[in-house]
């Protein structure tokens, strides 16, 4: 395989599956993988924590900004490989994932100033290239320069269909309908927010998975990933 190290970023709707691709074609790239979506989730969980969010579900945007200089965000890696992302310290990997804060997280990921200092922390993450990140923003805002973006998508009910699976087999309490509503609430506010919105990069290769098994999706990864370094 080549030498080159490339940035490569993949973009699509909730749970379209860009985490297992990304995960997967990292580590057969030996590239380092980053979930954009977990910091956008930790800065979440943080605001509910500390009360910023209404009961409506709105965050106190004002709070949410001053609160930022204390929201530190890593990710360590684990024995097996995985990443787990750690807030102020605290492993909130499981935490993260919950309804609770999927309910919550687009809302404050509109919110811009939350979203300068993500990107900003992404983009250090990916000065030394060799990376895989997933999101909504990255083949746009983040890394417009990537070599290879990929642009994600499946129908609403096979992704939420996907997510439920997920969450049952992680023992959570959930119903499907639940599951289907907050897929389709976060695709609406994630593509029609003001601030870098969801959408296609221009040069994003764009693939449908709802028919393909994990291993037809690798293989269209890996092919991609060859031509993008010019293999
Ligand atoms: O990828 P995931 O579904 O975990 O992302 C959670 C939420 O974080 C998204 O619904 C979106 O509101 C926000 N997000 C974002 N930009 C990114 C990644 C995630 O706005 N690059």
């Amino acid at each position: 395989m080549t030498d080159k190290r490339i940035i490569i970023a993949i973009d699509g709707y909730s749970s379209s599956g860009k985490s297992t691709m990304a995960r997967r074609l990292a580590s057969a790239t030996g590239y380092r993988y980053i979930d954009s979506g977990a910091m956008y989730r930790a800065v979440t969980l943080y605001a509910l924590d500390h009360g910023l969010i209404g009961a409506d579900g709105n965050p106190d945007t004002a709070a949410v900004v001053a609160a930022l200089p204390d929201i530190h965000i890593d990710f360590v890696v684990q024995p097996d490989g995985s990443q787990h992302t750690m807030l102020n310290g605290e492993d909130v990997e499981t935490e993260i994932r919950r309804l609770r804060v999927s309910n919550a997280v687009s809302p404050v990921s509109a919110i811009p100033e939350v979203r300068h200092a993500l990107v900003a922390m992404q983009q250090s993450l990916g000065e030394g290239r060799g990376i895989v990140m997933d999101g909504r923003d990255i083949g746009t805002v983040v890394f417009p320069d990537a070599e290879l973006k990929i642009f994600v998508d499946a129908s609403a009910e096979t992704r939420a269909q996907r997510r439920f699976k997920e969450m049952l087999d992680k023992g959570a309490q959930v119903s499907y309908e639940d599951v289907l509503a907050n897929v389709v609430h976060r695709d609406h506010i994630d593509s029609t927010r003001a601030e870098s919105p969801l959408r296609r990069a221009d040069d994003a290769i764009a693939l449908d998975n709802s028919d393909m098994s994990l291993e037809e999706q690798d293989a269209w990864l890996m092919q991609r990933f060859k031509e993008a370094c010019g293999d």
